[in-house]
Formats: C-alpha cells, sequence, structure tokens
C-alpha cells in the first residue's frame, strides 16, 4: 500500500483499518485513503502527486502501471496488462477502446491486476469470486500469476469456454445451480463461514482502483481531453464506476477540464439503473445473450445513480434484437467481440436516435470483451 490500509463505508461514512469485505451495516466499502481523493468523497489527498500529467505518463512499457502514481498498491501482479488500443469507428462515429485486448480478453484484467496485488500484499493464500465467466478468469489468471489459490462460483451455465480459462491456470470452478444472485449467495457463504478473501469484482474497492485506469489511459490517448460522453455496459458497474472514479480523480487533479457524460447499456428484464430512472416499463423485455450483465441488484447501485447523476449521465435498456445486430455489425468490420460487449454500440445508435446523445459529440464506446472466450 502506498499509505496504511483506510476503508470508508459508501453509506454510512463508519472507517476500518483493517481489512474487511463490507460494512457492519452491509454496503461496500472504499478506500479511505490513498493516493488521491479516488474512491471516496472527503479521501484524504496526498501533496506528493504530480502536478502534471506527463510524469506519471512516462513513455514506458508499464501498461496501465504508468498510473502506479495514481493506484492504492504497487505493481506487486502483472502480466503487462494495459494501455489498449483506442481505435476510429467511423460506422458509430465514435471511438472504440479494444478492452478485449487483455491478457484474459477483458477489461475486467484491470480490475485483477491490482485486486491480486493488494491481495498479495495483504499475504492472502486464497482468494474466492463469484462471476458469469469473464471476472472470474480475469481472477483465476491474476491469482495464478500471484501463486495465490482461486475459487470460483461460477453459474452452471457457463460458457464452457470461460470455465476452461479458469479451470486451465489452475483456479476450481464452483458451479451453483439457480440464479446469478444464488451463486453471489454461495460464495459470501464461503467467504463468512472460513478464511478466503473475497476478490470480487463487485465488492473489492481495489478492483474499481483497477478499472479507473482505462479512464487514465483513455485521457492520455487523447492528450488529456475528455470525450464528451463515454458509452459502457452495466451491469454491476465495474467499468462505469471505476471510468467515473478515474474521470473525477483527473478532474480533481487539473488534468482534464470536466467529466464525461457517463451512459450506461443494461441488458432488457435485467436494468434496474433504467428501472430507477426511467420507470419499471423502461427496463422491460428481454437479453439472454448479454450474459455479462444480467444483474438486478448492484451491489454499488447508489454510487451508479450518483455517478449518473453528477455526470448528466444516464441509462437505458437494450433488447436482445438490438445487441444482436449491434454484434454482427462489430463482426463485419473486423471487431470480434462477445455479445455483451456488443450492448454498448448499440446503446449508443439508441441514444441518438433519442437526442440524448448530438450529432457532433465525440463519443468513446469501450469494447469491453473478446469472442474468443464465448
Ligand atoms: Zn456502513
Amino acid at each position: 500500500m502506498h499509505s496504511a490500509l483506510a476503508l470508508r463505508c459508501s453509506a454510512c461514512d463508519r472507517t476500518y483499518d483493517k481489512w474487511t469485505w463490507r460494512c457492519d451495516c452491509g454496503a461496500p466499502l472504499n478506500f479511505a485513503s490513498g493516493p488521491v481523493d479516488a474512491d471516496a468523497p472527503g479521501s484524504d489527498s496526498n501533496d506528493s502527486l504530480p502536478t502534471e500529467p506527463s510524469e506519471p505518463w512516462a513513455d514506458t512499457n508499464a501498461g496501465l502501471w504508468s498510473f502506479e502514481a495514481l493506484l492504492p498498491v504497487d505493481a506487486h501482479v502483472s502480466l503487462g496488462e494495459g494501455l489498449t488500443p483506442l481505435v476510429g469507428a467511423p460506422a458509430w462515429d465514435a471511438e472504440f477502446k479494444l478492452e478485449y485486448v487483455f491478457p484474459t480478453g477483458s477489461f475486467k484484467d484491470r480490475g485483477a491486476a491490482v485486486t491480486l496485488s493488494l491481495a498479495d500484499e495483504l499475504g492472502v493464500d486464497r482468494a474466492v469470486e463469484d462471476s458469469s465467466g469473464n471476472a472470474g478468469a480475469a481472477i483465476a489468471t491474476y491469482a495464478a500469476r500471484a501463486g495465490i489459490d482461486a475459487e470460483i462460483y461460477v453459474p452452471t451455465s457457463v460458457k464452457p469456454a470461460k470455465r476452461r480459462a479458469i479451470e486451465q491456470v489452475g483456479a476450481t470452478p464452483v458451479p451453483i445451480e439457480g440464479s446469478r444472485a444464488d451463486v453471489t449467495a454461495a460464495c459470501v457463504d464461503a467467504v463468512e463461514s472460513g478464511d478466503a478473501w473475497y476478490a470480487s469484482h463487485a465488492w473489492n474497492p481495489a478492483f474499481l482502483s483497477g478499472t479507473a485506469t482505462f479512464a487514465y489511459e483513455l485521457c492520455a490517448q487523447r492528450d488529456w481531453t475528455a470525450p464528451d460522453a463515454v458509452v459502457t455496459p452495466l451491469g454491476h458497474g465495474t467499468l462505469f464506476l471505476g471510468a467515473y472514479r478515474g474521470f473525477r480523480t483527473l478532474r480533481d487533479l487539473g488534468w482534464i477540464d470536466r467529466l464525461p457524460r457517463l451512459l450506461g447499456a443494461q441488458a432488457a428484464g435485467y436494468a434496474p439503473i433504467a428501472a430507477a430512472l426511467h420507470g419499471d416499463d423502461a427496463a422491460d423485455g428481454d437479453n439472454e445473450i448479454a450474459d455479462g450483465i444480467q444483474i438486478r441488484e448492484p451491489v454499488r447501485k447508489d454510487e451508479i445513480l450518483a455517478a449518473i447523476e453528477e455526470t448528466d449521465g444516464d441509462a437505458i435498456a437494450l433488447p436482445e434484437s438490438a445487441v444482436a445486430r449491434g454484434g454482427d455489425a462489430l463482426y463485419e468490420r473486423g471487431f470480434y467481440v462477445e455479445p455483451t460487449c456488443a450492448v454498448a454500440p448499440a446503446a449508443l445508435e439508441l441514444y441518438r436516435e433519442r437526442g440524448v446523445v448530438a450529432a457532433d459529440d465525440d463519443v468513446v464506446v469501450p469494447l469491453t470483451g473478446s469472442g474468443l472466450k464465448t
């Protein structure tokens, strides 16, 4: 750690100076101190931070660890991840950040690298995670790199390629019958009843510190100009909230002038944020192909809604048909992604139709997961 471990509850402000995976009140925790006010309002800032973006943004091969000064841990566990390509996507009148160009084929490696680096610092022997696939593969892979045992709770319906990705790096998949929520419940039972460390992409604040590097890289690649809007898939909000924290950190440091609008893309039938903003009817429908974001109760729902409020953002739900069409359009132009990832470009189209995004808005869309693992 760059400083002593300190955690603060996202709901009741209670603080902890020892690792615990959630507050006694049941809400998720954030880092209360650290290199920057990245994680929680009222965090202690650190005067030693670079005042110019060029200082940590050195011309090195450090990947996302180029931004180590903005991260809560040093790079203990790394596979050279980060600095994903930012490419033009004229057919969408946007730029795509190719987040599927990662060691395990998804942006979840950002969070896994920082989370397992923290686990290594804390001397963890055994980590657990629950996941529909990508986060599980990322945690399993970085646990292997760290020499830490991992058990990954997955739905019995998990895609075989994702299960294989977990098994082949020596982690143990634990298949659970029932809904995605049942999988989480079984994993939480294991955390509560044993000595396993919860490397959860939804709960663990280190994971969000990692996904914040999406914003750092993006702004660095754009010469420290934030786009007008960023459209991301939105389930637990792992990338959405990480991006928000990252952009906010850069704005607070004065490296960018303003926050981009954060626009979420949810799966119809699993769209609690769209429902909270626009009513239940707006979230109705069917989308079984965007399996990576089928989350009915996001752990950090209040934080997601606050991020939308602060950035003049939004969230909408996409039906299966729009995502299937969006996926085909991506393949035709050489973007070999997984179906969940297609919700975001499809949402951009809908946001434009509805006038939420203006014709001349400068928009970035992350393509979050590779088609090779589906
Ligand atoms: Zn609390």
